[in-house]
């Protein structure tokens, strides 16, 4: 059986000033597909991610989403066909509870106030840490919890496509595997697509379907996740260990 491709890139150069930093990539992300974006420190891994998500403009090249081209179309208008992004970094509202943040992740994308109170008991499902603190404010939550949140966030509008740069940021072993479990159980109950650009490479290749490594500018390994854990020319090259 073929698999339908979910995320196309074509032909995709995105620079700054001076050198491309991605060149000339192509990569294709199957449906339902959990794939770990890998690479040095500056490999491009969030600039690749955001280019996906229209924050930042490519100079050629094509992104596909499900088979509608996205070019030229904003950072809303790709959220509204199916895009998520989780940024690095943390994105919580520190003044509001955990469930008026996850209210925010519906609101402009799920229509009528009964239907986004169902999305939001939805995600408490799966992310139980979060249903047990729905009243704290978001300042009051450890870092994990605070990780937890923007990935529950993103999860709420149902996206096709969701976008991770990093999620493992400054978290204890412990509650990266907890995020990352709770990460492959959406994917695989749900259908979600899934590029988590990662430094934590034996985390993410442990809940990913598939391993990408960028380095200067390109694409140097495409494989099954378990292919590139086991390479070991592989991870001193590229991976830094
Ligand atoms: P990291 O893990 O550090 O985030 P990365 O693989 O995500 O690394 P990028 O952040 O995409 O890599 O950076 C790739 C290159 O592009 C680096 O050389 C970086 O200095 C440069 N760069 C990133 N953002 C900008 C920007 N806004 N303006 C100019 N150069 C940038």
């Amino acid at each position: 059986t073929t698999t339908r491709t979910m995320l196309a890139i074509e032909g995709l150069t995105v620079g700054y000033a001076g050198a491309p930093v991605i060149d000339g990539m192509r990569l294709d992300v199957p449906h339902g597909a959990v794939v770990a974006l890998l690479g040095a420190n500056g490999a491009g891994k969030t600039t690749l991610l955001r280019t996906v998500s229209g924050l930042v403009r490519p100079r050629s090249g094509r992104i596909s989403l499900d088979g509608q081209d996205l070019s030229g179309l904003s950072v809303e208008d790709r959220v509204r066909r199916g895009l998520a992004q989780v940024p690095e970094g943390r994105s919580v509202v520190s003044e509001l509870t955990v469930e008026e943040n996850l209210h925010l992740g519906a609101l402009w994308k799920i229509p009528g106030r009964s239907a986004r109170r169902a999305a939001v008991a939805e995600v408490y499902e799966a992310f139980e840490p979060l249903a047990r603190r729905r009243r704290s404010m978001g300042h009051q939550l450890s870092g994990g919890e605070r990780q937890m949140l923007a990935l529950a966030r993103a999860l709420v509008a149902r996206p096709r496509v969701l976008l991770l740069d990093e999620p493992s940021l400054g978290l204890a072993p412990r509650v990266v595997a907890q995020l990352f479990a709770i990460l492959r159980d959406t994917a695989e109950r749900t259908g979600l697509t899934v590029l988590l650009a990662e430094q934590n490479v034996t985390s993410a290749l442990s809940i990913a379907d598939r391993g990408v490594v960028l380095g200067l500018g390109e694409i140097v390994a495409d494989a099954p996740a378990a292919e590139i854990a086991a390479d070991p020319a592989l991870r001193h090259a590229y991976l830094g260990f």
